[in-house]
């Protein structure tokens, strides 16, 4: 018996079942069991496999963000926290599936075609980390790094039935992730249970000189945070997240939830984040305005694929035009547009200035005695395929309840409440910034009083 074997065994596991009829789609690559290697054999994590979103580079298998400009693109270097987990002795078994540059919310738009939800083949497993949260909900790994600038852990663990973590801004280190919007971008964690997410944000926090915008704090007990309790906690239930037009059996388990919590010591009370309403258009022009400048660097120079035949702008267009997606080229003009001479306060100026409205929310809330918040992470269970890829304001939709903590740079996290129509729900946990460990002891108290009920 080697260290290794469990990790081989969920590589033949994933090369089974994903050359067969039941495939999700779930890997970009899959790592070559004789090429493993054990790190650090004494680490916490020893010998466990994880998943690895294909945004986070990595030396061993290509790291391509779902789109064809980068298709077989090797890293010379490894991100962060891929180091600091294969450091704690994970394995990493593969690379996952993502909608191109982390842009959407279904995985459909990946250039590699979209990932399937393990529980409904016919849906999609949310975005754009659904490889990952995919991986873990079909049992290939217990654990696996993702990114969340606007819910992109979150939201695709609520749809998978699994657990996601989205750290606070700057808790992990951002380098070797590929940029979207770096000022929401944030590595986070899935696992099976709150405490398999919770051993994985422990190995990869933590300051890193590489990344100046990681923040040197000690790194709490995340697993110990987990058995803490609620007792005395308030939990805040902010009214702008529980719409007239949510769904009513969502906001059922929402509640079913909260009653657990009362039960443990909590008390719940009603608050309110009036500038939520803003928090779509505010993202959506922050995340364009960063994307379309992190995105000026794929020109067929220094990065992947080149295209287009003759002289320098013909490259440019060439690369540009065949080589990104529609939904990328769609924010890069949003974007550039926000940005230009003449729009740029209207827009990104009155965007910014909406955002510090949205932190100031949450300030008010946090320190006005709300402990955490509890919400729904997504206003419906995992959509069909195809539903909504014609409608990009749908789309965009489906993020309404997790942009904000990017937005303010809190922690959040998602975890199953229960079913709808046989779907996994998630319910989301927001604390105030670098509170992670209210946040993991407030779902690691619902986890426990559902029981098999959330699942
Ligand atoms: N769905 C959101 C977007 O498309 C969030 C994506 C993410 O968190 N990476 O921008």
């Amino acid at each position: 018996m080697s260290l290794l074997d469990v990790a081989r065994g969920a590589i033949a596991r994933i090369r089974e079942r994903e050359a067969g009829p039941e495939a999700l789609n779930a890997f970009l690559s899959v790592a070559d069991p004789a090429s493993l290697t054990v790190d650090a054999p004494t680490g916490p994590l020893a010998g466990v496999p994880i998943a690895v979103k294909d945004i986070l580079a990595t030396t061993d298998l290509p790291t391509t963000c779902g789109s064809r400009v980068l298709e077989g693109y090797r890293s010379p270097f490894e991100a962060t926290a891929v180091r600091r987990a294969r450091a704690a002795g994970a394995v990493v078994v593969g690379k996952t599936n993502m909608d191109e540059f982390a842009m959407g919310s279904s995985t459909e738009n990946s250039a590699y075609g979209p990932t399937l939800n393990p529980h409904d083949r016919t849906r999609v497993p949310g975005g754009s980390s659904g490889g990952s949260a995919a991986a873990v909900a079909a049992g290939y790994v217990t654990m696996a790094l993702g990114s969340d600038t606007g819910g992109s852990v979150r939201q695709p663990a609520a749809f998978c039935g699994v657990v996601g973590i989205k750290p606070t801004y700057g808790r992990v280190s951002r380098y070797g992730l590929v940029a979207y919007a770096s000022s929401l971008d944030q590595v986070g964690t899935f696992g099976r249970t709150v405490t398999d997410a919770a051993r994985l944000l422990q190995a990869v926090a933590g300051h890193d000189e590489r990344d100046a915008t990681s923040v040197d704090r000690p790194v709490p007990d995340y697993e110990k945070a987990v058995r803490r309790g609620v007792a005395g906690l308030v939990v805040g239930v902010p009214a702008e997240y529980d719409p007239d037009e949510l769904d009513p059996e969502i906001r059922r388990l929402v509640n079913r939830a909260l009653e657990t919590l009362r039960a443990c010591g909590a008390e719940v009370r009603r608050v309110s984040l009036p500038h939520t309403r803003y928090a779509i258009p505010t993202y959506y022009v922050i995340a364009t305005a960063e994307a379309s400048s992190n995105l000026s660097r794929y020109d067929g120079v220094r990065y992947g694929v080149r295209r287009g035949e003759g002289d320098l702008v013909s490259m440019y267009e060439g690369t540009r035009s065949r080589g990104l997606g529609a939904e990328v080229k769609r924010r890069i003009m949003l974007g550039t547009y926000a940005l230009s001479a003449g729009y740029y306060d209207e827009y990104y100026g009155t965007a910014q200035r909406a955002r510090l409205h949205i932190i100031d929310d949450f300030r008010r809330v946090f320190y006005g005695g709300a402990d955490v918040l509890f919400t729904p992470t997504s206003p419906t269970p995992a959509f069909k395929l195809g539903e909504r890829t014609s409608d990009p304001v749908q789309m965009y939709l489906s993020d309404v309840f997790t942009v904000t903590a990017n937005l303010a740079g809190i922690p959040g996290l998602s975890l199953p409440i229960g079913r709808v129509g046989g779907l996994p729900v998630g319910g989301q946990v927001l604390a105030p910034w670098w509170d992670e460990e209210r946040m993991l002891g407030v779902a690691g108290a619902i986890e426990e009083s559902l029981g098999g009920s959330a699942r």
